[in-house]
């Protein structure tokens, strides 16, 4: 590849789908990344599956187990609402890599070891199983997940929150999991059919009372023994190795694009695993992601917007999901007092997760969308709760519509701004399912 070509630093969801895109518009793209290091379990839900299919990732999808219960205990309450497909994340991880390979899209396996600016863009240096190597980059797309560096202060910085995870080991049985309110913090519990067993108990970093590191897989084990709800997880079963710490506080990065780079996935953005929603959000940062950089890279006079299409997205992403959170902790109302959940329930604001909606707040503004793979500037429809503004659904421009019924009057007014957030709601619910 030309030293002015993108370079797609980390293979996870975000960097494999970011990769796919821009190679699908026919960009010169290689992806540099190294599977993950250490083994968890995760869930997620349908549109996360449909939106693999969509990419192409057929090995990855094979590291999804058959979709099961996701059973709650929250407030004292018993819920049993949805199911979740549990995916092995290494096996899903090395999945992606060979997909990628199988999809013609070059890989460097390897860990980046360093990143330099250099004339017409960016130098790496990168750790092969052949020795190092260097390479040149004109346009970086940092997808390296948490463990990126942060380039400067978070914007935001959620409460300082870790996960434990400790892997057990039982008979074969029934899959599912089961997610559960404790004093201290939650904990989430996962059983795959083949009796692997996968327990994580998130707390409060300033406030838990954790114990030395070589402790810690006797601490999560009576922690587990504990509580009723873990039983079934933990019966006939024995932890296996050391417990595994991994940072889960919810981070937005300062600064997500540039003139020759952009941050996708957690890199950009990574949400409380509460919400169960990284791998679903770090594919949505990613899916636009390819018309960013495009933009980027071949219409220098439109790189301001393109910067700010993919700023506000992330930010929107975001506080969204951290409102979704703030709202679910709010719902356990039994430890009030207790540090872990008097830190949640009101961060990051009080802001409503839905803005109230009146005919006389919906407007039409200039906003930045994505038309024939750029970001162009075109007339969208904002209210309160699409901040961001809707310009197509179903292939219909909305805000034309909406400006020709306002010219109607008072009731036609009405009538069109209910019709056109009726519209938007379920526009945006199926764009998002088509899209992901
Ligand atoms: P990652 O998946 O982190 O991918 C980054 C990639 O970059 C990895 O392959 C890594 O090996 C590679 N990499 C890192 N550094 C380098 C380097 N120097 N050189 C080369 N490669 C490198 N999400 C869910 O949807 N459901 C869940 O149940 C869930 N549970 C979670 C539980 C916890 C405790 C945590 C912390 C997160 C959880 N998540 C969950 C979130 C999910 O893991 C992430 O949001 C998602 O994986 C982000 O995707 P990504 O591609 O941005 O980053």
């Amino acid at each position: 590849m030309a030293a002015d070509g993108i370079v797609i630093l980390g293979a996870g969801p975000a960097g494999a789908a970011v990769a796919i895109g821009l190679a699908r518009m026919g960009e010169p793209v290689v992806l540099v990344g190294e599977p993950r290091r250490f083994a968890a379990v995760e869930g997620v839900s349908a549109r996360v599956i449909d939106a693999l299919r969509g990419l192409g990732l057929q090995r990855a999808l094979t590291a999804f187990a058959p979709p099961s219960p996701r059973r709650a205990v929250w407030n004292g309450t018993y819920t049993e609402a949805n199911v979740e497909s549990l995916v092995d994340r290494q096996r899903f991880d090395q999945g992606l890599l060979e997909d990628l390979e199988r999809l013609g899209v070059p890989v460097v396996r390897g860990r980046v070891t360093a990143l330099h600016p250099a004339p017409g863009g960016h130098e790496l240096e990168i750790d092969t199983d052949a020795g190092p190597r260097r390479m040149a980059a004109g346009f970086l797309v940092e997808a390296r997940g948490r463990a990126a560096p942060g380039g400067g202060a978070p914007r935001v910085r959620g409460v300082e929150t870790v996960s434990l995870l400790q892997y057990w080991q039982g008979p074969a049985g029934e899959a599912g999991s089961t997610v559960l309110s404790v004093e201290d913090g939650w904990m989430w519990m996962a059983a795959l059919a083949d009796g692997r067993r996968y327990l994580q108990l998130t707390v409060d970093v300033a406030s838990a009372d954790l114990p030395p590191k070589r402790a810690l897989g006797d601490y999560c084990s009576a922690r587990f023994h504990a509580v009723e709800a873990a039983a079934p997880f933990v019966r006939d079963a024995q932890p296996v190795g050391e417990p595994h710490a991994r940072t889960s506080t919810a981070v937005l990065n300062e600064s997500v694009a540039g003139d020759d780079w952009i941050r996708v996935g957690d890199a950009a953005m990574a949400v409380d695993p509460l919400s169960g929603n990284g791998i679903f959000q770090a594919l949505s940062s990613a899916l636009q992601a390819p018309a960013v950089v495009a933009t980027l890279r071949h219409d220098r006079g439109r790189t301001a917007l393109a910067q700010h299409f993919h700023t506000r997205r992330i930010e929107h992403l975001f506080h969204r999901f951290a409102r979704i959170g703030r709202d679910f902790y709010a719902q356990e109302a039994r430890w009030p007092q207790a540090p872990f959940w008097a830190a949640r329930r009101g961060w990051p604001d009080a802001l409503p997760l839905h803005a109230k909606v009146r005919p006389e707040t919906v407007r039409v503004a200039r906003g930045p969308v994505v038309c024939a793979g750029r970001i162009v500037e075109q007339d969208v429809v904002v209210t309160p709760d699409q901040p961001l503004g809707v310009w197509h659904l179903d292939g219909l421009a909305v805000a034309p519509m909406l400006a020709a019924l306002r010219r109607e009057g008072g009731d036609a007014l009405e009538k069109a701004a209910g019709e056109a957030l009726l519209c938007a709601r379920f526009g945006l619910e199926r764009a998002r399912a088509a899209a992901l």
